[in-house]
């Protein structure tokens, strides 16, 4: 917003020229320049021959899961795509978080077909974190993406569902390609830019990263932030390792002191996903394992069944593993849910993206 002021007045124009430009793009979702018709004629030509483009990634395709779940792919200015999923009714890990309550926003109208949803947004090109039953993983990492790209995906997932928060409630997960934590100057410019200008409280925000422990740390510190996620997905730093090789860089002892002094405000919990390998980390064991690292936190863990893929040697559990797995946790009076796998069929499901634009029907190993 800053920056469109001095733009402004860097160019002999009255400052609310900015705000009126920042209005244009987030929240009028305009893509072209001479369209900001707030703007006077003279000066929206003068910026265009200065070489400024307003707008946002464009949409290169779109894929609709039967459980109504829309994977984009998403295209940038220089060509690079990533992926942005669409969730109707959730569940991108914020069911049971207590968020539920409140949901019709006083004077507001809910669309047709939902009541919430969520979108899923990518904070890099592909992933540099090389976990091992991650897709996303495949690619390697190519770039960071700008705070107007993170925030660009969830201006053009509106726009083409035709929801205007916040009107209609849309809760925002920071789970797409890519480590948030690695990139996070751009991922928290863009939590300001989402609540300033498109009007999505960070309360409604989620965060996850896979243990970027000196990050943990900082993000504590923001006076406005999302909610809080760590992937766990292994209950020993030898499993952790074996799936999750940052653990050798930061390693269980490390991730959960920071995750313990986290300042976490009123009713706020900190949440840890634990991705269910078969055979791997489904055991009764490793779930008791895991109770002992949240003891006493005020903690709550998502349980994610493997969303399975052709290239990794991974299985998914059978579903009495993971309700088995949970009742350990549950019985030690540790809140766990198993998460709703959305969009499998277009490969639109947790540590999916990896930009696939061939949809072969696979088919579900279990769906609850
Ligand atoms: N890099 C961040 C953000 C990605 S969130 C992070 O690691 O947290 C994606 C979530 O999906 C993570 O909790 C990750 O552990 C999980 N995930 C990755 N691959 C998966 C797979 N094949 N099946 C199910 N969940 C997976």
């Amino acid at each position: 917003m800053q920056e469109l002021t001095d733009l402004a007045t860097g160019s002999g124009q009255p400052a609310y020229r900015g705000q009126q430009l920042f209005d244009a793009v987030y929240r009028q979702k305009i893509d072209r320049l001479d369209q900001v018709s707030t703007l006077p004629l003279e000066y929206r030509t003068r910026l265009a021959e200065q070489g400024w483009r307003v707008g946002f990634p464009s949409i290169a395709r779109r894929f609709v899961s039967s459980d109504g779940t829309i994977r984009y792919l998403v295209e940038l200015f220089d060509g690079e795509t990533v992926e942005t999923v669409w969730m109707p009714e959730g569940d991108g890990g914020e069911i049971g978080d207590g968020s539920e309550a409140g949901d019709e926003i006083e004077g507001g109208t809910a669309a047709p077909g939902w009541r919430r949803a969520t979108i899923c947004v990518s904070s890099q090109v592909g992933c540099a974190v090389n976990c091992k039953f991650c897709f996303t993983a495949l690619l390697g990492v190519k770039r960071n993406l700008e705070a107007g790209e993170i925030v660009g995906q969830i201006a053009a997932v509106l726009r083409d569902r035709g929801v205007e928060p916040p009107l209609q409630r849309v809760n925002i997960v920071f789970m797409g390609m890519g480590e948030p934590f690695l990139n996070y100057d751009n991922f928290m410019k863009s939590v300001r830019l989402l609540v300033e200008g498109v009007g999505i409280p960070e309360s409604r925000m989620t965060v996850s990263t896979a243990g970027i422990v000196p990050r943990i740390r900082d993000f504590g510190q923001e006076p406005v932030r999302p909610k809080l996620a760590i992937s766990l997905n292994g209950s020993n730093d030898a499993l952790r390792s074996e799936v999750m090789p940052l653990n050798r860089k930061w390693n269980l002892a490390e991730l959960m002191k920071a995750a313990r002094e986290f300042p976490l405000r009123t009713r706020e919990k900190m949440t840890f996903e634990y991705v269910l390998i078969a055979g791997v980390n489904d055991a009764p064991e490793q779930a008791r394992e895991v109770v002992e690292l949240v003891r006493g936190m005020r903690a709550r863990i998502n349980l994610i069944a493997l969303n399975p893929g052709t290239e990794l040697p991974y299985r998914t559990p059978e579903q009495e593993r993971v309700v088995a797995f949970r009742q350990i946790l549950v019985d030690a009076g540790i809140p766990a849910f198993v998460r709703r796998p959305r969009g499998r069929d277009i490969f639109a499901a947790c540590g999916q993206l990896k930009r696939t634009v061939e949809v072969a029907p696979v088919k579900p190993i279990f769906s609850s």
